[in-house]
């Protein structure tokens, strides 16, 4: 069976030019700084985020570890939201590989960090604690729903940081659905940080990889790390110039999918059982629970919309997050919202 697979925009596959870009790539010895497709493609990704350099590394996870890894030392603190992907769902890398402490600040509802809360956060300068070195920031929000912080929040976030001799990191795994959502040219969004990590292999449809970006000076430090942890890769120009089709290609269609999602959420909002939170989706990804009526949970229904070939994400109990991508066209929004109602209708 052909599944609508709205799990997550990391199924993506790649597209025909890519498999074409792969197969005919100039490769070299990445680990020798030999391998021109990578180099292409760190120094695409730097002059799109306005940047000094960049750095490619197998995943997102990688990259933001690297970064953090930079920018702290042990025993040094960063402050991120408690729904941030790095405490969530990255292994507790910094911690465990570069003796980082993080402390966690509760987001507002659109995945952004108070600035009262940061305050409170930010620790005295007392042998007692540790000193806090970083903020994370992440764009879009994946556990907060997809949503965007916009070229004005992130001006205020940068001015905070820095007038308090503290660094900005942002994990902008989806950055340019952020861009594309608001219609602001990327380095609008990351032009006010020290640091980025960005995800090709997600809406940007890449097979593999994500790309951190920074000064020249963060990107030799952050490029020791990635060594460290078994990060690098020799002809890994393969990979890479599937990553250069995609931000060659692949941002300016993100809004496709972003008006997709509005629309999926629009269907869905009809279908008697299922709860949706006011206003559109931000980005690409629709948030919703079961009604307190259905007697089923979460999963239950995920199983019976595989049997009808619709595969969708279960992110709680009774919670279910779907995502669009450039996979999912727009029969398959209207057969999701189908089979939803088929399903809960039974
Ligand atoms: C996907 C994602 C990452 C990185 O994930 P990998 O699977 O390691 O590439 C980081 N942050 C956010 C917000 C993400 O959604």
């Amino acid at each position: 069976m052909n599944f609508i697979d709205l799990r997550s925009d990391t199924v993506t596959q790649p597209t025909p030019e890519m498999r074409q870009a792969m197969a005919q790539a100039p490769v070299g010895d990445d680990v020798y700084g030999e391998d021109p497709t990578v180099n292409r493609l760190q120094e695409l990704a730097a002059s799109m985020t306005g940047k000094e350099a960049g750095l490619f590394v197998p995943s997102g996870t990688m990259g933001n570890l690297s970064a953090i890894l930079a920018h702290c030392g042990r025993g040094d603190e960063v402050i991120m939201g408690a729904q941030a992907h790095t405490f969530l769902y990255e292994g507790g890398g910094i911690s465990a590989l570069g003796g980082v402490h993080s402390h966690q600040v509760q987001e507002q509802p659109d995945g952004s960090l108070a600035f009262e809360d940061l305050t409170a956060a930010i620790r005295p300068d007392d042998a007692h604690q540790p000193p806090t070195r970083l903020i994370e920031i992440e764009n879009t929000h994946n556990r907060c729903g997809g949503t965007y912080q916009t070229p004005e929040y992130m001006r205020r976030l940068g001015e905070f940081a820095h007038e308090r001799g503290i660094l900005v990191h942002l994990d902008g795994a989806r950055i340019f659905n952020a861009a594309v959502a608001q219609g602001v040219d990327v380095k609008e969004l990351t032009g006010p940080v020290d640091s980025l990590t960005f995800c090709l292999s997600k809406g940007l449809s890449a097979p593999v990889g994500s790309v951190v970006c920074g000064t020249r000076e963060f990107v030799r430090r952050a490029h020791r790390i990635r060594k460290q942890v078994g990060g690098g890769m020799r002809q890994a120009g393969i990979l890479a110039a599937a990553g250069i089709v995609a931000l060659e290609k692949m941002v300016s269609r993100l809004g496709e999918d972003h008006a997709r999602a509005r629309k999926l959420a629009a269907g869905l909002r009809e279908v008697r059982g299922l709860r949706l939170g006011e206003g559109h989706p931000a980005t690409n990804m629709v948030f919703f629970d079961l009604a307190e009526e259905v007697p089923m949970s979460a999963k239950d229904v995920a199983e019976k919309m595989k049997a009808r070939g619709v595969l969708v994400g279960v992110t709680g109990a009774r919670r279910f997050r779907l995502v669009t991508h450039c996979w999912i066209d727009d029969a398959g929004v209207e057969q999701a919202v189908a089979a939803f109602r088929d399903v809960l209708a039974a």
